[in-house]
């Protein structure tokens, strides 16, 4: 591998803890916009995107100082003829000027979020029952949820980490993204957030980043760095039971600590056939940490 991007842990600029996944009272959620926002602000969060179901984005409510809220929509639309296959499209960055038509094909609700300057993922694959081919065949959406806490809390399916590995071994250049999905703000409440590098708390500098994979994700293990160094890829974190280095099919590597133990570092030599590889630590309460890919040169 070689001619690997750069990682956020080699960048300037300041680490925000997001949500980019949360449902208010102008749909299914049971708070109110402001409340949503304000229950992030005290968990710690600086950015939070609010994604209300339907066809158009919402005015985006008046929020506290240090925090950023991104307005958003999720917009459903069928994947294919099948019934139960159904995208579920995050538009990040939208306000009450968007909107699409109950007619729009899914790849159109797409391309009008990158005209309208704002960007979309591919929400809770595995909950939707997306195939591999639904999600490399939508051009232009920069990730899917790895994790969703709504998801997996309600019925076990908000870990797509398969799909995301399917995705990526089609060489189809997708983030994991770690959200809540939140509607009762109880159980699907701060289960699972993107750390995020952005030069600045604005909605551009932080869609920027987002567009450029300068996160990582997690449901509670820190990622303290990770970089490529020749061709070695080296990660610290808090302590964890594994730390796995996901590549394309039976390559890779996982490094347990064995029964009871922790460790906080690993390393992995890159093969020349590795397409990508990812990392993915697990800590001894069983939560994951999700880095993005880095990627060989073609
Ligand atoms: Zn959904
Ligand atoms: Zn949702």
């Amino acid at each position: 591998m070689g001619g690997i991007l750069k990682t956020p842990f080699e960048i300037g600029g300041r680490w925000f803890k997001c949500n980019f996944h949360s449902h208010s009272t102008r749909s299914d959620g049971r708070l109110a916009p402001e409340e949503v926002c304000e229950r992030y602000r005290q968990a710690g969060y600086q950015v939070v995107a609010l994604t209300d179901h339907g066809l158009r984005g919402y005015p985006t409510p008046k929020t506290s100082e240090g925090m950023l809220v991104i307005g958003s929509a999720e917009i459903s639309v069928k994947a294919g003829e099948q019934p139960f296959r159904e995208y579920h499209l995050i538009i990040l960055g939208v306000d009450e000027e968007f909107s699409v038509s109950n007619r729009a094909s899914a790849q159109q609700i797409v391309d009008a979020a990158q005209s309208a300057g704002a960007l979309s993922f591919i929400a809770h694959p595995y909950w939707s029952g997306l195939v591999d081919s639904d999600i490399v065949a939508l051009k232009g959406v920069i990730g899917l949820e790895v994790f969703n806490a709504g998801c997996e809390y309600e019925i076990a399916k908000g870990i797509s980490r398969v799909h995301w590995d399917n995705a990526l071994a089609q060489k189809f250049p997708v983030y994991g993204l770690a959200v809540d999905d939140g509607h009762h703000y109880t159980y699907d409440f701060g289960g699972g957030w993107v750390l995020l590098k952005a030069a600045a708390l604005t909605r551009a500098a932080v869609l920027t980043a987002l567009r450029t994979g300068m996160f990582y994700s997690t449901c509670g293990p820190e990622i303290l760095d990770c970089r490529v160094r020749g061709d070695e890829i080296y990660i610290t974190t808090s302590p964890v039971r594994s730390i796995a280095f996901v590549a394309h099919h039976s390559g890779g590597m996982q490094v347990n600590a064995g029964p009871g133990g922790l460790i906080s570092e690993a390393r992995y030599t890159l093969r020349p056939e590795d397409r990508y590889v990812r990392v993915e630590c697990v800590d001894g309460l069983g939560r994951t940490a999700w880095t993005n890919p880095v990627w060989a040169a073609e």
